[in-house]
């Protein structure tokens, strides 16, 4: 993948700070109700919002987001757009995942990963989340185990993503999709912390 070009910036409006386009997500009014326009293809006026509770509790209230797109349609409730939010977020993560396999970037299972690690080849390490803790430390004491880590999805949602049955841990080798996915990551993890 190639690196990213230096990106137009956008308003959120929760907080009015000045962010790049990929910092923050992208909202268009759509005939039937709010659409967050996570691959940013939707034409028409959009309003930009930052990931965060804060922004989007201050987007969502008091006719902010009606105003910025000039629409009379009711905003969804905030639980409502996070879940939104987060479903779309993991839908990318899953297609990064795909992505990587298909170009041969990725290594799966304990044996394949465990090799890669110890060739220095593996940027980025994804856990499923029922995967099994003496599992992941026998990975994770390697020394050469790349700092990116997170846990995402279980053994059967990840074996499905790559035509396999049950799949407990992955290795991106590649540092373009590596990084792509875990801005997604982190993305989430922002989130998830936040809504708390
Ligand atoms: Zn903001």
């Amino acid at each position: 993948m190639k690196e990213t070009k230096r990106q137009p910036e956008r308003t959120c409006i929760g907080c009015r700070g000045v962010f790049k386009k990929d910092e923050v997500v992208r909202i268009v009014a759509g005939p039937a109700g709010f659409v967050i326009d996570y691959r940013e293809k939707l034409p028409g006026r959009a309003a930009y919002v930052c990931p965060r509770i804060d922004c989007i509790r201050k987007a969502l209230g008091k006719g902010n987001l009606s105003r910025s797109l000039n629409s009379k349609v009711s905003p969804p409730g905030e639980q409502e757009f996070i879940s939104r939010l987060l479903a779309s977020s993991a839908e990318k993560i899953k297609s990064l995942i795909v992505m990587a396999a298909k170009a041969g970037m990725l290594l799966s299972g304990y044996s394949a990963v465990h090799d890669g690690v110890e060739k220095g080849r593996v940027k980025a390490l994804i856990f499923a989340a029922d995967l099994s803790d003496g599992t992941r430390e026998k990975i994770m004491a390697q020394e050469a185990a790349p700092k990116r880590q997170a846990s995402f999805l279980t053994k059967d949602e990840i074996g499905a993503l790559l035509n396999r049955e049950l799949v407990g841990i992955i290795g991106i080798t590649d540092n373009g999709f590596a990084d792509a996915i875990f801005t997604e990551t982190d993305r989430l993890k922002n989130l998830i912390s936040g809504a708390k």
